[in-house]
């Protein structure tokens, strides 16, 4: 019998963990993601979706290194599945689900929203729920854009997900991106609510010399040095945000068909597709990864603050009940007006 989505997801306390990986100092945490599409989905190549179905499928094989790595890092992750391939390849899903891993959706046809309204959104997204639910038997509740394209222009997306019953999102990128296809440059770093109920968990960004930059996703994270990524993630951690990796099977498949298409676009989809599975293996060492959808019960459960804040401490009533609390709330106030136990520290993952 297939595990229920609690079952799934409540990590296993006897699991043995790495005694190298580095524990986060705050509630912070990384979550580890994967955008699972075909080579030929990359935007960068611009195949259109007329000729998906001649090209040379690559996406099992891809998809089985990238579970058989998870394995052997005993880490779970998130798969954010397009609806083409739930429906082309339904026993993938299957097994993604099977490993214990989240399934969430990357919508059907992989365009960016800028070539879509809200209605032609929920109906691509309506669609790729219905390849994924009849895939694997699951409602995901955690979205990502094609190519990262919600932003200022596109945030009539979030209502969309909201229609569609999401809990949350994670597409925006918060930066300026050079070739502006996507980045929404004053958007939070750090997870943060952006409708009733709708959370949006942004990919990371690294702040040199007062700059965002991105990094440790997609291009940034095949193209840079290792250093440059783990400099990224502590950096966040640090600072109490939690990051989200993410990262394309077809990155780690050197040996996928050549497309010829301009320099700029062959440099951005070509350059260390040998390294990646290398790069993978480094942050799993070093990282505990959890999902996305873990990250958001964390935050729901410890009384996140209204503006997105992890809260570093958790109070606790009479009866050991977590107490929530409110926006600019002081501890020491809800200690005193509550009548709640002293604050403590309180790790949001049980591991
Ligand atoms: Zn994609």
């Amino acid at each position: 019998m297939a595990p229920t989505d609690e079952q799934s997801m409540t990590p296993d306390p006897h699991r043995p963990v790495s005694a190298e990986r580095i524990a986060p100092r705050s509630n912070a945490r990384c979550a580890l993601s994967f955008d699972v599409e075909d080579w030929f989905h990359a935007g960068n190549l611009r195949i259109p979706p007329g000729h998906w179905a001649e090209m040379p499928s690559r996406i099992e094989r891809s998809m089985e290194t990238i579970l058989s790595l998870l394995e052997e890092y005993d880490t779970i992750a998130t798969f954010f599945v397009l609806g083409w391939i739930a429906h082309r390849h339904p026993s993938l899903v299957r097994r993604i689900r099977r490993g214990g891993h989240e399934i969430a959706s990357h919508g059907f046809w992989h365009q960016p929203l800028s070539h879509m309204t809200r209605k032609t959104f929920v109906e691509d997204v309506r669609r790729a729920q219905v390849a994924i639910e009849s895939a694997a038997d699951t409602t995901p509740i955690g979205f990502r854009a094609p190519s990262y394209s919600i932003d200022e222009r596109t945030s009539w997306a979030f209502d969309g997900l909201r229609e569609l019953g999401f809990r949350y999102d994670s597409s925006v990128y918060p930066v300026r991106a050079p070739h502006g296809r996507y980045g929404w440059p004053n958007s939070p770093l750090r997870p943060h609510r952006v409708r009733t109920d709708l959370w949006e968990f942004p990919l990371p960004t690294l702040t040199l010399w007062g700059r965002r930059v991105p990094a440790a996703s997609g291009a940034y994270f095949r193209i840079a040095p290792c250093a440059v990524t783990t400099m990224a993630i502590e950096q966040n951690l640090n600072r109490g945000i939690s990051v989200v990796v993410n990262i394309h099977p077809w990155e780690l498949d050197p040996d996928q068909p050549r497309v010829r298409t301009s320099i700029g676009r062959r440099l951005l989809h070509y350059t260390n597709l040998r390294t990646t599975r290398n790069k993978l293996e480094h942050v799993l060492r070093r990282y505990e990864f959890v999902t996305i959808r873990q990250m958001l019960n964390a935050i729901e459960k410890g009384g996140i603050l209204a503006r997105g804040l992890m809260p570093k401490t958790q109070v606790l009533g009479r009866s050991g009940e977590p107490i929530q609390r409110r926006a600019g709330e002081k501890l020491k106030n809800i200690v005193k007006e509550r009548g709640a136990g002293p604050p403590i520290n309180r790790p949001l993952h049980p591991r």
